[in-house]
Formats: C-alpha cells, structure tokens, sequence
C-alpha cells in the first residue's frame, strides 16, 4: 500500500501536495560524539567544552562507541540496513561552528533504505540515517520590530553557546513519501515515541533535541513532483502542519499566477503563520566533502547488529498490535493509541488477561491514570476495579476518582471505595428514587414516554442530585427504559 492510494490533500484547483522530511535528534549519550564533555542541555553557555569541540588546532577526535550503537539501534528500529560507514568534512562557515567544518556522513552513512509505518499503516520510505555533529547557538540581542526580533538583522550583537557543538546527532531524511500534513504530523509522533522506547534520544522538540525541517511541493496528479521548498525552525507537530499547509497554498499561488516555485529555504514565523525566504538554493551549495582524516571508516561487526536486533525493545506498532487483539479490536484505534502513548499497555494487557472488561479499562487508562503512577497500581488491582464498576457496585464517575487514587496512594480498590463512602446503591432504593423523580417531572416524563429520548435528561438529572452523583447513570436508564415499555 503507497500512501498516494490512501489518501492525499486535495489542494485548490487539483494540486497534490509532496512532503518529504528531514528530522535531526541529538543522541541520548553522556558524552560528545568526539570527545569526553557532558552532552548536557541547559548548562550555563560555554561550559561544557573543550579543545575537540572547540575545534582547537592539533586536537584529535576519538568517535564515541555509545553513539555509534545508538545510531546502528536507531537504524534497525527502523528497519535500515546498516553498512560500513565513513565520516566526511562538510565545509562552510558558520559563527556558531568553530572549526568551519562539521563532521557528517556523506555518500556512506551508516544506516540507509530504511521506512516507518504511520499509525494508519501508511509506509513512509526512510532514504537514510546518517550520523553527525551538532553546531552550537547563536541568540541575537535586540532588534528593531518583532519580526526581527531574535533575527539576526537587526540584532544589536549576537551571543555563541558552543556547549552544543559535537553534541551527537542522527540526521533522519525521509522519501517524499507524505501525501497530507496528517501523515506528516503522524510521522514525528511515531518516530518520538520510537525514540524514547529504544532509549536513543529524548526527542524532545521543545529543547531542540528533536528538530523537524519539511521538504514541501505541489504538483498535478501524474505529473513530475513539482520544485520543493525546505522550511525550519519548526518548533512544535502542530507548527509542522500549519507550516506545510501554508506553504503548499503559497506555491499553489505563485503557480496559478503564471510563475515558478523556486528552490529555497524558508524560514517558519510561528506568530505570523507564515513562511519567508532564508536563502536561495538553485546554485547547489558547495560543502566541499572530503573524509575525515582522522577518523577511519567504520565496518559494523555482523554480530554487534544481531545483539542490537535481538535488544530492541516491542515498538509502538508492534505494542498497538498486540493491544489491540487483547482488546478484541481488528485494529488499533485512538483509545488503544493512547494507553500505548502513555506507556500503559503492559497494565492493560495484564489487567485484561485478569479479566477485566477491555473497554473500561482501556478508558481509565486512557483519561484516569498519571502514567507516572502507574507503578503504585498492580494489575489485580486495575482489574477488581473494573469488576466493581462492571458489576455496578461503582458508578463510571465513582470508578474514574477510585482510579486516580489508586495511582496516588497504591490502595486496594475497595479500601478506597469504602473509605470515600462509594458504597454500591440498593437497586429497590434506587427504583424508589426513580419513581419520585418521574413523578416530580411529568412534562419530561410524558415527552419521554412519546419517544423524545432527550427528554429523559431531567429525569436523570433529578436522581443524580437526589443520590448526590452516586447512582450509576446506566442502570437509572435502564430503569426508566423498563417502566416506559412496561
Ligand atoms: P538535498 O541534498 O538538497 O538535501 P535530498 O535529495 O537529500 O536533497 O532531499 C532532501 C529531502 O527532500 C528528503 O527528505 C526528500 O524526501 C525531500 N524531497 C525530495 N524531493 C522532493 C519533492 N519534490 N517534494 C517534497 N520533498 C522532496
Ligand atoms: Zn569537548
Ligand atoms: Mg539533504
């Protein structure tokens, strides 16, 4: 299945959009890729460094071997291949780049041909997954407007953190496989969500640790894939897809206007929801690769990548899969997603192999439960809770607060039910109290009675406050259900 007969954007007069991205994350390692300082974020600037990443003349680098497994783990959890690699000098000058060179993988990356299945099962072709150096930060102080404001025109003068530089990266290039901005958001979750479950980075976009710029094109069905547009600084998944929709409908215009999209990076201004040229890249850059002399070419041992392959923990898709089935579902939809997100599936598994109704738990999993407790609450525990909802002993309500205290407190189920006074309503009480609010509410009862099903909300209404939320909003239903037909 290509994503293109899934499903595609239908942009204005029949253009398609093409999307293809390059996602940079910063390895979840110690030290530096070359060197022994801290690969550490929000340190005070200029701290950690040292003569190798401070591109000192006559320092020498030394590859760090964690990196380079965490690279080769990445690589196979997405299905690369991994092969012998070389490290090549890709030459430019930047001021946050001491030794106007970064070192980066150039025709031998490491990993390569490589996809992701989207949630939806769309397959998205991953090129490449090469490793390489970060570049430290620039903050430009001051400038005239908001627009410019952080940019560097304008700035009155400019500061340099070089605590980031030779901080280990994996730079992921995909095919141009996304057809929708969806897929593309959906790319970025499930590749996070890969890379916290196998450990290799944090993946954390707001601290820049993962970082997303989108290759975008538009172009008429069976026609060539039309000129595309690199757009950065892409802060958020949800920037992503406004950045990308956006940016297809400003080429759509300049198409429609007679006129050619023209190769370039552009720049995505959150605030103004807009992208703006950085810099032309019709005249290729010239980086002027060469091998790195002093590192030597790296040849992956066929054993270390078995060792990898037989580690790499269950992936989310495989985890939604298995969940799923658990669940008595064909396929995982939103509430198997979630729990699965949340790092709870393990408990929903155990809970449901326990016995528990899947769909109630599945639910408290989903909303009920801090993830960060999970560990207060055993499956038997989950699943007696679930008994005493399913068994009407607790309302829905009741359930979702006994749920959240089991998190907080690791208390039985029933020692919390009975210490908030949740004790399970006498049905025949129950039908008493049903049978007063009928009759304190006949305009609603007769509507009701006529087949208007909405009218029952005053009634209902009514015996949730005479038995203070306590009755279980199912069976009041049932009841009035019972008495309308009898
Ligand atoms: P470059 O060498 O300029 O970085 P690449 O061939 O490495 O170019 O491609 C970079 C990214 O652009 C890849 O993620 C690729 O999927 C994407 N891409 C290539 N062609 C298109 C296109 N026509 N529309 C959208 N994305 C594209
Ligand atoms: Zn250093
Ligand atoms: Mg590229």
């Amino acid at each position: 299945m290509t994503a293109t007969e899934t499903s595609f954007t239908e942009l204005p007069h029949g253009y398609r959009l093409v999307v293809g991205l390059e996602v940079h994350v910063e390895l979840h390692t110690a030290t530096k890729l070359f060197c022994g300082c801290p690969n550490q974020f929000g340190d005070d600037p200029n701290t950690n460094v040292c003569p190798v990443c401070l591109g000192l003349p006559g320092s020498m680098p030394v590859l760090n071997a964690q990196a380079m497994e965490l690279a080769m783990r990445l690589g196979r959890a997405l299905h690369c291949e991994v092969r012998p690699s070389v490290f090549a000098r890709k030459n430019y000058f930047y001021p946050d780049m001491p030794k106007d060179y970064q070192v980066s993988q150039y025709d031998q990356p490491t990993n390569v041909d490589g996809h992701l299945d989207l949630p939806d099962g769309t397959r998205i072709g991953i090129e490449r997954a090469h490793i390489e150096e970060d570049t430290g930060k620039s903050t430009h102080v001051g400038g005239a407007n908001s627009s410019s404001k952080g940019r560097i025109h304008d700035a009155a003068y400019s500061l340099v953190d070089y605590n980031r530089c030779g901080v280990p990266l994996v730079e992921i290039v995909s095919r141009p496989d996304f057809r929708t901005a969806e897929q593309a958001k959906a790319y970025v979750n499930e590749l996070r969500a890969i890379l916290v479950a196998t450990g290799v980075s944090d993946a954390k976009m707001e601290e820049g640790s993962l970082r997303v710029d989108a290759n975008v094109s538009v172009h008429q069905p069976d026609t060539p894939f039309g000129t595309r547009c690199e757009i950065k600084n892409i802060n958020s998944v949800r920037s992503l897809g406004r950045a990308i929709e956006y940016e297809a409908l400003r080429q759509v215009d300049l198409l429609e206007a007679g006129e050619r999209v023209i190769q370039q990076t552009r720049h995505w201004n959150e605030d103004e929801g807009r992208t703006h040229m950085l810099r032309s890249k019709e005249e290729a850059e010239d980086y002027r690769y060469f091998p790195e002399p002093d590192l030597v070419p790296m040849v992956p041992d066929p054993a270390r990548i078995e060792a990898i392959d037989a580690a790499l923990p269950r992936l989310p898709a495989e985890r939604r899969a298995a969940l799923a089935e658990a669940a008595g579902r064909t396929l995982p939809d939103e509430s198997v997603t979630i729990v699965v997100d949340r790092g709870l599936d393990e408990l929903a598994l155990d809970a449901v192999a326990a016995g528990a109704d899947a769909d109630r738990t599945l639910t408290h999993l989903q909303h009920d439960l801090d993830p960060g407790h999970a560990a207060n609450v055993p499956a038997a525990h989950l699943a007696q809770l679930v008994e005493l909802e399913t068994s009407g002993a607790l309302t829905a309500s009741q359930a979702k607060q006994v749920v959240a205290e089991m998190g907080e407190t690791g208390k039985a189920p029933e020692a919390i039910a009975a210490e908030r006074g949740f004790e399970a309503m006498d049905t025949s009480e129950l039908e008493g109290i049903v049978d007063e609010a009928i009759a304190a509410n006949g305009g609603a009862w007769e509507k009701y009675c006529a087949g208007e099903q909405k009218a029952q909300g005053a009634i209902v209404g009514h015996v949730m406050k005479a038995t203070r939320g306590q009755a279980d909003g199912k069976l009041v239903s049932q009841l009035l259900e019972q008495r309308r037909s009898a």
